[in-house]
């Protein structure tokens, strides 16, 4: 099938509030353009290099979503150009996207990322960290940095059990940082869960945004990464 086609297919199992991020992480613009063709806006990358290189080359009302670990000094490259920050996993990452934010008069959106997979390897707050930051006076100072809800990746397991736990883990916290510090913040409201495995489960465990690479674009080679 065609790039286009997967979209479309795609779309069709995805509920009307939710969003499709098409990872485009190690794929050249020309993959991106077809997806854009085809209505793609939403875009996402992992490494600032990248969505940089990319971004230079597709149109303007392209949406970047940067979803991968993200190095402090690495922020300044992408501050331009972003819409939204998945992997938000620190105070001191926080703080620095919001001096670079605040140097170039724009807010940056974030995401908390939540480690809530088995595999120890993978990044991510723990509930308990992030409630210390969110209550922390460094925190409340932050003027160029808005939270808009949490992202977490599950278990890379054709368990669907597993995945869905995890998922709903992902949920709980949501919930709870919602409750005790989001209550009158409509913005906070993302819940950025789902990859091409394991999409379905994430929507029913109520995902607000999926991000799917391989299931558009085809799998990737790593060795060319
Ligand atoms: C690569 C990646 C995805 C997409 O993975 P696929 O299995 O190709 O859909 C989603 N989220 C993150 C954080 C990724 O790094």
């Amino acid at each position: 099938m065609t790039i286009a086609e997967n979209i479309l297919v795609i779309k069709s199992r995805l509920p009307g509030h939710v969003k499709l991020v098409a990872v485009s992480k190690t794929k050249p613009a020309e993959a991106l353009m077809q997806a854009y063709y085809a209505g793609q806006r939403d875009f996402g990358e992992n490494k600032a290099q990248d969505m940089a290189a990319k971004y230079s080359l597709l149109p303007a009302d392209v949406k970047w979503h940067f979803i991968g670990h993200l190095q402090t000094n690495k922020v300044k490259m992408i501050a331009p150009m972003v819409t939204l920050i998945h992997s938000v996993d620190s105070l001191k990452l926080l703080v620095t996207i919001d001096e670079e934010a605040k140097a170039i008069h724009k807010v940056i959106s974030c995401l908390l990322e939540f480690h809530v997979a088995e595999e120890a390897s993978k990044f991510g707050l723990s509930e308990e960290g992030a409630v210390d930051m969110l209550s922390s006076g460094v925190f409340n100072q932050l003027k160029n940095v808005r939270i808009r809800g949490v992202m977490g990746m599950a278990t890379l397991t054709e368990e669907a059990e597993v995945v869905r736990v995890e998922f709903r883990r992902l949920k709980a916290i949501f919930d709870r940082l919602k409750a005790q510090f989001f209550a009158s913040d409509d913005e906070f409201r993302e819940i950025s869960m789902g990859m091409s495995s394991d999409y379905q489960v994430a929507v029913e465990e109520g995902s607000t945004m999926v991000r799917i690479g391989s299931s558009i674009f085809g799998e990737r080679n790593y060795s060319a990464d």
